[in-house]
């Protein structure tokens, strides 16, 4: 990220808007939005997704590791306006466990990128499928963007679900059907057989 051509861009933008505070200092407003910008709203530009990961050494007879409601806020790159949700993570591990707090780590790295829901849906699942090899993985996202409360159709509350799927979660419409009703009813965040 270009901080500088940031300021510069929120420098123009103020200047369209033409809006005057006499005796405020709008002066550093650009430096301001873009600091925020590129310490906390985009941070993930930042971070390695994948880096984010590790894990520890476990045994094929674990059964799916859920981890629901990991809250995130994301910024729609259609609009620049953000979008706020919870993602739900399941996973069938193979031969890794992932670190306690690291799929909300994950999840961090991606969200706080220019993004659209599907899109991070899937990254989020890619960084699940390379770090931890699990024999399926399923992530769903549930977000209100602000893009469609606050302009346009101002469906206050309106939420998108996404979802994408991969392995044993995408294929075995049983294993499939049992963890997508687990992320939805709630339940135990991690289940043996
Ligand atoms: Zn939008």
């Amino acid at each position: 990220m270009n901080r500088a051509r940031m300021e510069e861009g929120i420098r123009l933008f103020l200047e369209g808007v033409g809006e005057r505070f006499p005796g405020d200092d709008l002066e550093s407003s650009p430096a301001r939005v873009a600091q925020a910008w590129h310490d906390d709203l985009l941070a993930g530009y930042h971070l390695d997704p994948d880096g984010e990961m590790s894990w520890t050494r476990t045994s094929p007879e674990a059964g799916p590791v859920l981890v629901r409601d990991i809250a995130f806020s994301s910024v729609c790159v259609h609009h620049l306006l953000p979008f706020v949700g919870r993602a739900h993570v399941a996973y069938l591990p193979e031969r890794r466990l992932a670190g306690l707090s690291k799929i909300g780590r994950v999840v961090e790295a991606h969200a706080r990128r220019l993004q659209i829901q599907e899109r991070l849906t899937s990254e989020i699942l890619g960084t699940i499928e390379r770090t931890l090899e699990p024999g399926g993985a399923l992530v769903m996202v549930e977000a209100e963007h602000t893009c469609m409360t606050l302009r346009g159709a101002r469906k206050a509350g309106a939420r998108l679900t996404t979802l994408a799927s991969t392995g044993t979660f995408r294929e075995d419409p049983e294993a499939r059907a049992e963890v997508l009703r687990l992320l939805v009813a709630g339940g135990p965040s991690s289940l043996t057989r």
